[in-house]
């Protein structure tokens, strides 16, 4: 792989860990995007801000085609106390970029310096700069403020980094990528009492647990064996002392999938099993269930165009084949339901033993910037041919 534009990474390498120092949590990124957006002014871009309230769009355009490319970098942290001990360690105590969002930006501000000096492309470049992918949906929000309206985008791409696939390998995927995400909370609501009366109690406890398992039917008995899904109850909270029996017990849910179809199967049976059971036990359970982001679906013709790039990029020892989808999501979903485009992984695996995203350990591999930086420019430069 031959890695250009090697005398800007002292920059991008410290403006990465300016971000790591520096994290803020979806939709309160005020100070990354006033960073990333007078960088970007700087450079020379026309530069667009207050979409999802603190995403920033910048925009190039240079000779004289019609044909855009729309690049997105996730530039928000998450609730979590960083344990990474670096020098650059988070001054934000309690908040950590630790899906490397910070990385991810880095690259994507690298890109647009490069570019911008080069100038070795036709067309219209549009660096989409993402708030809230963790919590709030900002692709979606982004959307709604009109971006690809404002912005059209032929087709759109983004990545992600990943310390489980070795590193400089890509990942790509045509079709299904990434998982539909819903939550729900299920309360049953029983009659407490004290633990050596049950007889005049109705006890949450025992139909919630009777519910956790009959909910692991709806994957084994229910959903068509090669349709995808996981339902994971994640919390299960009730009671605080034996010799009590408590009013009510919660779970919450984490439930996964990608058909839209079998998306309203799995809300139809949790209900119907948690009403249900709790019924049998003389109980209610009150569940509420909130639609989290859509599947994340790529389109094959941008796929292959970015795989046939990272082939001659790394190599065709470095490109990885996903035989399935992950059942982790991204709302970067939005943007591909809107636009063609794709969505792929790059590898930043410095040993097999590496923290995974969202660790308190986790950091993203800064020996990647050169790599993904590069491979932006060229997508773009690719994407819109210099005449
Ligand atoms: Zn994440
Ligand atoms: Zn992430």
């Amino acid at each position: 792989m031959t890695i250009r534009f090697s005398n800007y990474m002292p920059e991008i390498v410290a403006t990465r860990r300016y971000l790591h120092q520096h994290p803020e949590i979806g939709l309160s990124e005020f100070e990354t995007s006033n960073y990333v957006a007078a960088q970007l002014v700087a450079m020379g871009y026309e530069v667009t801000r207050g979409l999802a309230k603190t995403g920033v769009v910048a925009t190039l355009c240079n000779g004289s085609s019609g044909r855009s490319i729309g690049i997105r970098a996730d530039f928000d942290a998450l609730p979590i106390l960083e344990e990474t001990g670096a020098e650059y360690q988070s001054r934000n105590p309690g908040v950590m970029h630790a899906c490397g969002h910070d990385g991810h930006t880095a690259m994507l501000l690298g890109a647009a310096k490069i570019l911008a000096e080069r100038k070795n492309f036709d067309g219209v470049v549009h660096l989409i700069f993402q708030p809230a992918e963790e919590n709030f949906g900002g692709a979606r929000l982004m959307i709604e403020d009109g971006l690809f309206d404002r912005f059209p985008c032929d087709a759109v791409f983004a990545l992600h980094n990943d310390p489980t696939i070795p590193f400089g390998h890509f990942a790509f995927r045509d079709g299904p990528i990434m998982a539909a995400v819903d939550e729900c909370k299920i309360t049953v609501n029983g009659r407490g009492g004290h633990g050596a009366e049950p007889q005049d109690t109705a006890d949450p406890i025992v139909a919630g647990a009777s519910i956790i398992m009959a909910l692991q039917t709806i994957v084994s008995r229910n959903v068509h064996p090669l349709d995808p899904t996981v339902v994971t109850v994640g919390a299960f909270h009730a009671g605080g002392a034996s010799n009590v029996i408590p009013q009510r017990a919660e779970m919450l849910l984490s439930i996964r999938s990608f058909d839209a179809k079998v998306r309203d199967q799995l809300e139809q049976r949790i209900r119907g099993i948690a009403e249900g059971q709790a019924a049998s036990y003389g109980m209610t359970a009150t569940v509420v269930y909130e639609r989290g982001y859509n599947a994340t679906i790529n389109h094959k013709a941008e796929t292959d165009f970015v795989r046939a790039l990272a082939t001659r990029f790394a190599g065709a020892e470095k490109i990885i084949e996903m035989e399935r989808p992950t059942m982790g999501s991204e709302d970067f979903a939005y943007m591909l339901q809107a636009r063609p485009g794709t969505y792929f992984f790059v590898g930043t695996q410095r040993t097999p033993d590496d923290p995974p995203l969202h660790h308190p350990r986790y950091d993203f591999n800064d020996d990647i910037l050169p790599i993904g930086t590069s491979f932006w420019v060229e997508l773009a430069e690719a994407w819109l041919p210099a005449k």
